[in-house]
């Protein structure tokens, strides 16, 4: 295995921590990125790796992207990640949960740690009773999806705006993939202002339902990318603009709440040669986290959502400065992210 400092991953990260004990099975990494904004902030994945060096590798990229996502949230809150090493059958013990509490502990706050995959809220719960280093408990915010919703919605605003040249989005067609959580919120929100929408799930009856209540069309979830609209909102999966995706893609916008919306990054230019405008996915989607740190930043429901309304300004910034320097968005969103983080 080559070391940590010639991992590709690797971006002088500020301290990776590797934690062994024998008597509980636990086996974890915490990689602190950045702490230039403020104690590293990000959750704790619970995943069966196929080797140590993938979990390492994850840590390492987790742990950059909360950076960016914290410092372009406006978050006072650096970027970091913890992995948990779990064995083939996923075992978690409370012994296991309490150890690994305790090694965020023995970071002194350097580190604070929210939900991940796999991880629950009961996790949460059990981990906060040997560290305070936690954040998003029951009672402190709640559910994290209606916040991102909200925020994706004020997102899809902008992009309107900007793309269509529309003050309203009454009467604009938005294809959404996903109605969970996030996508059936931003489908609510539109609805409410009178956008026609176009709604898909791989549980057609979900989007069925919500289509019915809302006034809007359901398709089958292999079609949504196909549709002719004026907005593409990705609120499932990540990976969803490949290099086919984006070539086929019939919209003038890009604007949902999924992460890692780019395959593989490059993506983005040929939306942007295609005319097609990107929001950042981590710009977006930011209200959950926002609504998650509101602990560490101390923000009662009033703060949290001022927060949120900064999220169109924020995609507004990083468009210009695309335009003006001949950058993709996702391109200038990183950059200004390394800027705040004084990289
Ligand atoms: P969710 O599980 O509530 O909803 C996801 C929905 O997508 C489900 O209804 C599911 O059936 C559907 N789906 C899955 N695969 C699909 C496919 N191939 N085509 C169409 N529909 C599909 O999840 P969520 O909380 O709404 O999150 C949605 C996305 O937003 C995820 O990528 C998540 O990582 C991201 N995100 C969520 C939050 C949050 O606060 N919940 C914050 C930031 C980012």
């Amino acid at each position: 295995m080559p070391a940590l400092w010639d991992l590709p991953d690797f971006d002088a990260h500020e301290s990776v921590h590797m934690f062994d004990d024998p008597k509980t099975g636990l086996r974890a990494v915490i990689s602190l990125h950045s702490t230039h904004l403020g104690p590293a902030a990000g959750g704790t994945r619970f995943w069966h790796y196929a080797d140590q060096q993938s979990a390492i590798t994850d840590a390492l990229r987790l742990s950059r992207g909360m950076s960016y996502k914290n410092a372009m949230a406006g978050l006072n809150a650096g970027g970091g990640k913890a992995v948990i090493l779990a064995d083939a059958q996923k075992t978690k013990t409370s012994a296991l949960l309490d150890t690994f509490a305790r090694a965020v502990d023995s970071l002194g706050g350097r580190y604070i740690t929210a939900q991940d995959v796999g991880i629950s809220e009961a996790d949460m719960v059990a981990l906060s009773k040997t560290t305070q280093h936690v954040a998003g408990l029951p009672g402190q915010g709640g559910d994290p999806g209606p916040y991102t919703a909200r925020g994706v919605f004020l997102g899809v605003k902008a992009a309107a705006r900007r793309a269509l040249g529309v003050d309203t989005v009454k009467g604009v067609h938005v294809a959404v993939q996903g109605v969970g959580s996030v996508g059936g919120g931003l489908a609510r929100y539109l609805a409410a202002e009178g956008a026609h929408l176009t709604l898909a799930d791989v549980d057609l009856a979900k989007a069925q339902s919500l289509a019915a209540e809302l006034g809007g069309l359901a398709v089958d979830s292999s079609a949504i990318l196909s549709v002719d609209a004026d907005i593409f909102s990705p609120c499932a999966l990540g990976a969803i603009v490949t290099t086919q995706t984006a070539n086929e893609l019939k919209v003038k916008a890009v604007a949902g709440g999924a992460n890692n919306q780019l395959a593989t990054g490059p993506e983005g230019r040929i939306l942007s040669d295609r005319g097609i405008l990107y929001a950042p996915d981590y710009v977006i989607n930011a209200g959950g986290i926002i609504n998650v740190m509101r602990v560490i930043e101390n923000a009662d429901d009033a703060a949290v959502n001022a927060r949120i309304d900064e999220i169109p300004a924020r995609l507004n910034a990083i468009w210009d400065r695309a335009e003006a320097e001949g950058d993709t968005p996702a391109e200038v969103a990183d950059r200004m992210a390394r800027e705040l983080i004084g990289r």
